[in-house]
């Protein structure tokens, strides 16, 4: 028997992409369709999925996907990266990140540069981990970067809490923690925004819950689906959005009741507002948007590291040929970019969405090069 969009109920990872149900799923969804709808997926987790499982190409016409600006290392701005590369040169200090902020190209250079220059700059898997090497090094200033969405700030509470806890005087932060809700709201202020329903990331929501996302859905007019990011999850969080749509409904729903509940991860929250307040931040492409980021209260601004280090005041121009701000507000796609796959490749990437996991422009490149550029074009 078919599986219907409301009847997914599975159990073991694999039955999330199996080949026959998505066929199935994608078949529901052109007979739900009735008319031209365009659904942005927030998460770059999702365009991932999207891209790697070719589930766009499997939608009926009507239906256009736009990519969103859920990467976080993809909206960090250039001036937030040269306040990193500012810090993590200087002889005294240990910088601490994950993977993806590596090579993400500041004005002149990237982190790895300063690290072949002779600087101490480490990779780590978790903010706990730069605590425990501020810990080991007591004669370094430890620094990590904190970037992410509010799936990755509690960490990052959490290590100021033990930090401070331990009397750590050597470790600090740089805050670039954003949060998804107010760029929402921006991207459907905006007067080019094409957007009529949203897929909202699911891991987020796990933290966060999504209480807060009726408001925006009411206010807009706009259907919300908290969504997984398996080929299925991600196909019957499109048939919820299309069958609100048809029905003129806007409202909040959960598509990833597997790992999401309404008031989220109630400790994880608590941490949060303990540690973190919420701050006006520049996105790249975006803009600054008020509210959108999270930056130290005022008990634990000993551990902010803009200030310790005195960058808070560096600012600095996007490359004018990267185009990536319309990439992450859904107003281009990544092949549309005459750097994309020649001038800007994961090997030497002019703009973050090239670099990040998560990134669009990643996305595209590792999964349709075939497609978009000459076979003489592709390294
Ligand atoms: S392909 Fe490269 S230069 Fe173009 S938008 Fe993406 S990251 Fe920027």
């Amino acid at each position: 028997m078919r599986p219907r969009l409301r009847e997914v109920r599975l159990k073991y990872l694999d039955e999330y992409r199996s080949a026959p149900a998505v066929r199935n799923l994608a078949k529901e969804l052109k007979r739900l369709v009735t008319r031209p709808w365009t659904i942005m997926e927030i998460c770059g987790g999702q365009t991932h999925a999207i891209v790697k499982f070719g589930l766009d190409e499997l939608l009926p016409e009507q239906l256009t996907l736009l990519h969103g600006p859920g990467c976080p290392v993809c909206v960090t701005p250039i001036e937030l990266i040269d306040q990193a590369l500012a810090i993590a040169a200087r002889p005294e200090t240990t910088f601490c990140s994950f993977g993806d902020m590596l090579r993400v190209p500041g004005t002149e250079r990237d982190l790895l540069s300063v690290k072949a220059a002779g600087g101490d700059v480490r990779m780590v898997y978790t903010p706990l981990d730069a605590v425990k090497l501020a810990r080991q090094l007591p004669d370094r200033q430890v620094v990590f970067f904190a970037v992410g969405f509010e799936t990755t700030a509690p960490a990052s509470a959490l290590a100021v809490v033990q930090a401070r806890e331990l009397g750590l005087k050597n470790f600090s932060l740089l805050v670039a923690h954003v949060l998804v809700p107010p760029a929402i709201e921006a991207l459907l202020s905006s007067p080019d925004c094409r957007v009529q329903g949203f897929l909202a990331a699911g891991h987020v929501c796990a933290v966060m819950g999504y209480e807060e996302y009726k408001p925006l859905a009411a206010r807009f007019r706009m259907p919300i689906v908290v969504t997984g990011f398996e080929p299925l999850d991600i196909l019957q969080g499109l048939g919820m959005c299309v069958r609100q749509l048809e029905a003129g409904r806007a409202e909040a729903e959960n598509q990833y009741s597997r790992a999401v509940r309404p008031q989220g991860n109630p400790t994880a929250r608590e941490l949060l507002r303990r540690v973190f307040c919420p701050v006006a931040r520049k996105w790249r492409g975006l803009g600054e948007i008020p509210q959108s980021g999270l930056g130290l209260r005022e008990e634990f601004k000993a551990f902010d590291a803009g200030l310790r280090f005195g960058v808070t005041e560096m600012r600095a121009a996007e490359s004018s040929e990267c185009i990536s701000g319309l990439v992450l507000s859904g107003l281009k796609k990544p092949h549309a970019c005459a750097a994309f796959g020649t001038r800007c490749t994961p090997e030497r990437p002019l703009g973050a969405p090239m670099v990040s996991s998560e990134g669009a422009c990643a996305a595209y490149y590792r999964y349709r090069k075939g497609k978009f550029l000459r076979h003489d074009q592709i390294t």
